[in-house]
């Protein structure tokens, strides 16, 4: 039997769990995958002996994902890139390998919900230079796109992050965003504005092309304000809920064996766990 977990602290929130449960279920696999809280203090130990564990792979979450980073014995482009880990397996040689699929759950949101998001165009407003965003970044240039704006409140964070991922990104003040919109064939919210008990984000969407994608990452509520702008303008949106959905893909099938598919029938019983509206 083939066990994993979801690891970090405090871990009660998770619903990892669920996920992987249904998919466990749904392809009748005798595994398991648990929710194990792991303080930050004796995360890199437990990560560097997973197998001791029990466990042939584990995601991670707040606060131990550097802690993975600095376990794993070999890292993907995204993690490498990313500076963060949210998925460890075991591979057949006993090697801890680290990825971050927080980028390839974003774009497989998309992939699934707009097929042809991205033969929009190539340039992109990021919103945030927090944790999230260095994994949007990532996606949205690992699929070709050439000029990436990164809007923050505090734009000495977007500076870093350009810096840190080159000249297809620019960091522009949160102020000048109504000038950079016209310029946007997708926008995406990084930011914890509009997430349940935070401020709402407001931006005035006018300058922004008719046929421009708006997705947010904040999936709780799912029709967030910035959604709903983009819908009444007309523009092509879509919630975040699929990209929390899509990371969990990678990991399953280093895990288990199979590559188990996002469903419908999977989204409305997270949809209900979690009470979205
Ligand atoms: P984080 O590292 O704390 O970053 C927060 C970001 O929000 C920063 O850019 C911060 O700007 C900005 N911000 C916060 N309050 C603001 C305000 N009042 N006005 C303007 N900007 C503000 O958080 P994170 O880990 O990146 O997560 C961000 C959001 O993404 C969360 O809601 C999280 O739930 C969601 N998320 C979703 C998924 C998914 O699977 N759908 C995955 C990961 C994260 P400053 O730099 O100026 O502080």
């Amino acid at each position: 039997m083939r066990n994993a977990a979801v690891t970090g602290h405090p871990i009660g929130h998770s619903k990892s769990p669920l996920i992987h449960g249904y998919w466990l279920k749904q392809h009748g696999i005798e595994g398991s995958y648990i929710a194990q809280d792991v303080p930050p203090e004796t995360a890199e130990t437990f990560y560097g002996s997973l197998a001791k564990h029990g466990l042939v792979g584990c995601n991670v979450t707040i606060p131990n994902k550097e802690h993975a980073y600095k376990a794993a014995e070999k890292l993907d482009d995204a993690a490498k890139t990313i500076g963060a880990v949210n998925t460890l397996w075991l591979d057949e040689d006993g090697v801890l390998n680290g990825s971050n699929t927080d980028g390839l759950g974003f774009l497989g949101n998309l992939d699934q919900i707009l097929p042809d998001w991205d033969n929009n165009g190539n340039k992109a407003i990021v919103l945030g230079a927090g944790g999230a965003s260095r994994a949007i970044i990532w996606a949205l240039l690992s699929r070709g796109f050439t000029e990436v704006y990164i809007a923050n409140r505090t734009l000495e964070k977007a500076q870093k992050l350009a810096d840190h991922f080159g000249p297809n990104t620019i960091a522009v003040s949160w102020d000048t965003l109504g000038e950079t919109l016209g310029e946007a064939d997708l926008l995406v919210n990084t930011t914890s504005l509009g997430m349940a008990g935070q401020p709402e984000l407001t931006i005035d969407l006018n300058n922004l092309s008719k046929s421009a994608v708006v997705t947010d990452i904040v999936y709780s509520p799912l029709q967030t304000n910035l959604l709903r702008e983009a819908k009444a303008q007309g523009n092509p949106s879509v919630d975040g809920l699929g990209m929390l959905l899509h990371q969990a893909v990678p990991g399953f099938e280093k895990w288990f064996g199979v590559r188990p598919h996002v469903t419908a029938e999977l989204r409305e019983m997270i949809v209900k766990e979690m009470g979205l509206t």
